[in-house]
């Protein structure tokens, strides 16, 4: 049973999907610097694709992507135009090196443009990078997803899907500018698994508007009827300050934080009640999922897309805003698609921010992941008297133990993960004083 402690959960802390976090890039790194990770691709390395589609059909208030509404046929074209000119660019200059194992689409929503533009999408990319039977996986609008899509996902094998599911009551849908009835959801699911996903996921959240713990009860035995492969329930993060869709959003009809605990606690217990394993601090999959066995096996990693069993160390986005990663690299796209098309129609690699990896953030983001993925870490020799005092918090809790220099998670200390996470993270310091001094 999950304790509820208040005080150890006040400070914001990253998701950490990244160590240095995309918070802490800047513009210090561009396209030099991604030229010059490209070239250490030494022939033979597995390498991972990210190809970022900013469109939806239909925006969602509470959504925190980078995405646009796919009204308009022309500005698609041009974006789809200078991703196609963006995957030549990058297969040019590996020529050849790399070995591509793994090409994720995501979003935005990847079917908001044409089946048709998807196959000639992944064809280029498979040509140009010289992809042999790679692993497809895609994000999903169910809202959207047309006889013509589930045909091209059937001939392109695409193997993992994950769609969008949020809540299935119908007050929470209409108050978050998402509607879709579980019917539709039923029936999406049945397409899918007819067009060979193999693996699917929904994204569940907590802590939307309405929603209460029975709220959430009853979406929990609706994705049970309807048994995804993997489920991530994540809380819903209200900061229209920052998001200014969000606006539409009434906080009113927001839960508290007890609330959103009690919650998170009773998705969790549910889950595993219903036989899905927790994997990481927010994702559940059935025991023969590949991500679950990963997870056993001690092989989960965590990257921009969440928790994965995708070991590949290099990770090349492709399109406006995504992010690439490299042993020593991060490097980010132009957030902007205008400012990404004009980067690539002159030939230049659209990088804008990120940040160098040296040997010390490594370490710290490795110690930051086999937290958040294991529950398990070696503690660094050189704790500092601040960073003793905040585990000691934990410790007396019983939420950590600590010996023979390593700290392990007790099993119900998973909503205070991120912190733990976070007391290892020397860039925080300069995030709480950026947070606190408003003169
Ligand atoms: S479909 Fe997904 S990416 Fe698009 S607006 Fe909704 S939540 Fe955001």
């Amino acid at each position: 049973m999950w304790t509820h402690y208040p005080e150890l959960l006040r400070r914001p802390v990253p998701r950490y999907t990244s160590y240095p976090t995309a918070a802490d890039f800047d513009e210090s790194v561009g396209e030099d610097q991604f030229r010059a990770a490209l070239d250490e691709v030494a022939p033979g390395t597995p390498v991972s694709l990210y190809v970022h589609i900013p469109f939806c059909e239909e925006i969602c208030w509470y959504c925190g992507c980078n995405t646009a509404r796919s009204n308009r046929r022309s500005r698609l074209e041009a974006y789809l135009d200078a991703l196609h000119e963006e995957i030549a660019m990058v297969a040019e200059h590996l020529g050849g090196r790399g070995q591509v194992a793994r090409i994720a689409f995501g979003g935005g929503s990847p079917n908001a443009i044409e089946p048709l533009d998807f196959v000639r999408l992944l064809g280029d990319i498979m040509v140009a990078f010289h992809a042999e039977n790679p692993l497809l996986s895609i994000e999903i609008d169910p809202r959207h997803v047309s006889a013509g899509w589930l045909n091209v996902l059937r001939a392109a094998r695409v193997r993992y899907a994950s769609m969008g599911v949020q809540s299935f009551d119908p007050k929470v849908q209409a108050a978050i500018g998402r509607v879709q009835p579980w019917h539709h959801i039923e029936s999406l699911t049945g397409s899918l698994r007819e067009a060979g996903v193999q693996s699917l996921n929904f994204d569940l959240m907590y802590g939307l508007p309405h929603q209460d713990r029975a709220v959430l009860m009853e979406t929990l035995e609706r994705t049970i009827d309807l048994s995804p492969d993997r489920v991530a329930l994540f809380g819903y993060a209200h900061v229209p300050h920052l998001i200014a869709r969000q606006r539409r959003i009434d906080a009113s009809a927001l839960p508290d934080e007890k609330e959103r605990f009690e919650m998170a606690e009773m998705g969790h217990d549910y889950l595993v009640a219903h036989g899905y394993q927790p994997v990481g601090f927010d994702h559940f999959a059935r025991p023969g999922d590949p991500l679950a066995i990963a997870a056993q096996e001690h092989r989960l990693h965590r990257n921009f897309q969440g928790f994965t069993d995708d070991s590949a160390g290099h990770l090349i986005g492709l399109g406006a805003s995504a992010i690439s990663q490299f042993p020593g690299l991060y490097a980010q796209n132009a957030k902007n698609a205008g400012v990404y098309r004009t980067a690539v129609a002159a030939g230049r690699f659209p990088v804008e921010r990120g940040i160098v990896r040296s040997a010390a953030s490594r370490r710290c983001g490795a110690l930051i992941s086999d937290i958040l993925c294991h529950g398990d870490g070696a503690l660094p020799d050189d704790l500092s008297p601040a960073q003793t005092e905040r585990l000691e918090e934990f410790e007396q809790r019983g939420l950590i133990r600590i010996d023979a220099g390593r700290i392990r998670l007790d099993p119900d200390a998973l909503p205070y993960a991120r912190t733990i996470a976070a007391i290892f993270d020397p860039l925080m310091v300069h995030k709480i004083g950026g947070f606190s001094a408003p003169v």
